[in-house]
């Protein structure tokens, strides 16, 4: 099935206020996948929203989370059934499995879900693919911000990158792989035909 998109992220500046939550977006199963849980403030909005889908906190298997900022990890603590990744810290109570992300391993869910890691925002992003009907979807958390930035680095770049040098390299490798991309602070959007060539 398509990721569904939750919530879409935004980031913006209004009445000299910055204001930002993350894109939050299920992938139905089994299993069932969470990515990226907003802030600490919007668990009561994640619970409905999962119960249009016919979901509860109890049915989700997966958290994972792309990055371990503040806006994107906040309702965490709603899942207790499942696995947490946040990062490349991949959790269940008190066990930590290791996973070599580090060394650009990929960490398989299904033959059709994978995370991957992106780092650049920070150095220990990860990505979720996921193939389904209509292709491949990366969801990237801050690899992206929005649509814009892949013609304005800037706004990829003011958003924050603990390293430039491998966040670029990062968005051009998930543009050659995804045919749709759910970016950390605005609405998916499908990958133009100018980021295919190869290289
Ligand atoms: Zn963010």
């Amino acid at each position: 099935m398509d990721p569904i998109v939750l919530f879409e992220g935004y980031s913006k500046t209004e009445n000299n206020k910055y204001r930002a939550n993350c894109s939050c977006v299920l992938i139905k199963g089994p299993p069932n996948i969470i990515v990226d849980t907003m802030t600490a403030w919007d668990g009561d909005r994640i619970l409905k929203a999962l119960q249009e889908e016919s979901l509860t906190c109890d049915d989700i298997n997966y958290v994972i989370c792309t990055h371990g900022h503040s806006d994107h990890i906040g309702c965490n603590y709603l899942f207790k059934k499942a696995t947490h990744i946040v990062g490349h810290s991949i959790s269940h109570r008190d066990h930590y499995i290791e996973h070599d992300f580090r060394n650009g391993k990929e960490y398989v869910i299904t033959n059709k879900i994978k995370v991957i890691p992106t780092p650049g925002h920070t150095l220990q992003d990860v990505t979720v693919m996921v193939s389904s009907q209509r292709g491949v979807t990366a969801i990237t958390g801050d690899l992206f911000e929005r649509f814009q930035d892949l013609t304005d680095e800037d706004i990829w770049k003011e958003a924050g990158s603990d390293s430039e040098e491998l966040q670029r390299i990062n968005r051009f490798k998930v543009l050659r792989m995804a045919d749709f991309v759910i970016p950390g602070h605005g609405p998916m959007f499908r990958v133009p035909k100018t980021f295919k060539v190869p290289g």
